[in-house]
């Protein structure tokens, strides 16, 4: 992580550390929660499940210690300051939301962080078969045919959604079949046209930062029930507000109000385990009655457990990947295509930038787009010199919004893949024939003291803020009922 943040979430300091990144770092920490010192609960992961999991169990009267790999708060949640603003952000992490996302707009709202609308007015760009057209609304203008597949696909999804538990989809009627699909034969199933499948692929990667080719068709129905029944709203009305100033702000916020119960930059290396836990990291140990771990399921599968996590969840974690993708954001002096009457949306069959917004702040100055690249449309500039992947990202803006777009004013980019405590973005998933053939070792089941959160755990909007949260609460209460 290149950029060090004043470590704001800090009250009280322990000593000095060496942080993750090599940098000199200051643990977060109360006088107490130093190395040797023993807790109710040890929170490894400062992420908005791991701070939400934090605040519940002090609200439960527990003492708590978040071990924090990063130099800063907010995992996924990660926002650049534009400067020359009144604190404006890009977002590089997570940013939207939408309706039905009950707790982190409930969280928002407490923690005085306000909302507005993703701007979306005008004519959107679809970019297909090296031509580039405009369109009102939020249908691409694709051939009819294609059309016609696009709805087919759609509300075949929503239809099988019904029929899957959301909690358990492993045990819904014909599980097995679905499963063993890939979402990509399942759209090669229903689509006759090859523009519907392409533009099929660009919304599944954009749900999930891979190829419709990796990810289980179950674990797709899945998610649709976790989001309350409707394919669309992944792609569309979950993406329909922002946070003022950045959703980074909530695990900041959150972190202050823990009045110094966590140390940045302590990695946990090793987990020792047995009627309590203790947590090794590079500067000391820290033992407690119970962990929550929050790190994404591949980070989680690095790092020593002894005794060895039982098999079966061994085995789970080294199938359950993260998505590739790529955020980009570009700044310009003024949103420029506003005056040309575009909205700064994008769908185009054509990559590497294939999905593209306003990301403006709400003030509209200065104006900013948003790009991804995603799963194989990004595959290949995951290891390419940064200056290779910002000069083809630049491209793809100025195909779509002329040559302006190619010269912005500051370029951002993250590429998830490379953060060493994330390892991809934006969640894990399911591959073809993991859920029905791990069942219920996949609803991330307490092992002795061990407790599992984070938004990859979570049924009801798995992959999102949302998730995050509820996964956090859901550990916390286990923990709080098993102590
Ligand atoms: C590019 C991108 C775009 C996204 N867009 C959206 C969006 O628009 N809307 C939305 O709702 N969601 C979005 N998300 C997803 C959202 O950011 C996540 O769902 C949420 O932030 C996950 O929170 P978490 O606490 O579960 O995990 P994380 O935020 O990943 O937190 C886990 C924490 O554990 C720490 N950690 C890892 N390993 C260790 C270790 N060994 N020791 C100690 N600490 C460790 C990490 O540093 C991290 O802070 C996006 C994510 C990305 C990456």
């Amino acid at each position: 992580m290149a950029r060090l943040r004043r470590r704001e979430v800090l009250a009280a300091g322990a000593g000095g550390l060496i942080g993750a990144s090599g940098v000199a770092a200051r643990a977060t920490a109360a006088p107490g929660s130093r190395s040797g010192a023993s807790y109710d609960v040890i929170i490894v992961g400062a992420g908005l499940s791991g701070l939400t999991a934090a605040h519940v169990l002090r609200r439960g009267g527990r003492s708590v210690l978040v071990l924090e790999a990063r130099d800063r708060v907010g995992g996924r949640n990660f926002d650049v300051r534009l400067p020359g603003t009144n604190g404006a952000v890009a977002e590089l992490g997570g940013q939207w939301a939408g309706p039905g996302q009950t707790k982190v707009l409930a969280l928002a709202r407490r923690l005085g962080v306000r909302t507005f609308p993703t701007y979306a007015q005008g004519q959107s760009v679809y970019f297909h078969d090296g031509t580039r057209r405009t369109y009102p609304g939020s249908v691409p203008p694709a051939s009819p045919a294609a059309l016609a597949d696009l709805a087919r696909i759609i509300a075949g999804l929503n239809a099988m959604a019904r029929t899957v538990p959301v909690h358990a989809p492993w045990t819904a009627r014909g599980a097995r079949a679905i499963d063993e699909r890939s979402t990509g034969e399942y759209f090669d199933s229903v689509a006759s046209t090859l523009e519907a499948r392409e533009i099929a692929r660009v919304a599944l990667r954009g749900v999930y930062g891979e190829d419709a080719e990796m990810v289980s068709l179950l674990d797709l129905l899945a998610a649709i029930q976790g989001v309350g029944g409707d394919f669309s709203t992944l792609i569309g009305s979950a993406q329909s507000l922002r946070f003022v100033g950045g959703p980074e702000q909530l695990s900041r916020r959150l972190g202050a109000r823990l009045h110094g119960a966590i140390r940045l930059g302590e990695p946990v290396i090793e987990v020792n385990w047995g009627r309590r836990v203790t947590l090794v990291t590079p500067t000391g140990a820290f033992t407690a009655g119970r962990a929550i771990l929050t790190p994404p399921k591949p980070v989680i599968g690095s790092i020593r457990f002894e005794p060895e996590l039982p098999a079966i969840l061994d085995q789970l974690l080294q199938r359950q990947p993260m998505g590739a993708v790529i955020k980009i954001n570009a700044v310009y002096a003024r949103p420029f295509w506003r005056a040309q009457g575009l909205s700064g949306a994008v769908v185009s069959t054509t990559g590497p930038v294939q999905l593209v917004y306003d990301n403006s702040p709400p003030s509209g100055v200065p104006g900013v787009l948003v790009g991804f690249m995603e799963g194989n449309a990004g595959r290949p500039y995951l290891s390419l010199p940064a200056a290779r992947r910002r000069a083809a990202a630049l491209a793809c803006f100025a195909r779509y919004f002329g040559a302006a777009a190619g010269r912005p004013t500051a370029y951002h980019d993250m590429v998830w893949a490379a953060e060493r405590y994330t390892r991809g973005a934006y969640s894990t998933y399911n591959p073809p024939g993991v859920l029905t053939s791990f069942g219920r070792a996949t609803a991330a089941q307490p092992v002795g003291p061990l407790h599992f959160a984070g938004d990859g755990t979570s049924p009801l909007w798995p992959g999102y803020m949302e998730g995050a949260i509820r996964s956090g609460e859901r550990a916390a209460a286990e923990v709080l009922r098993s102590l």
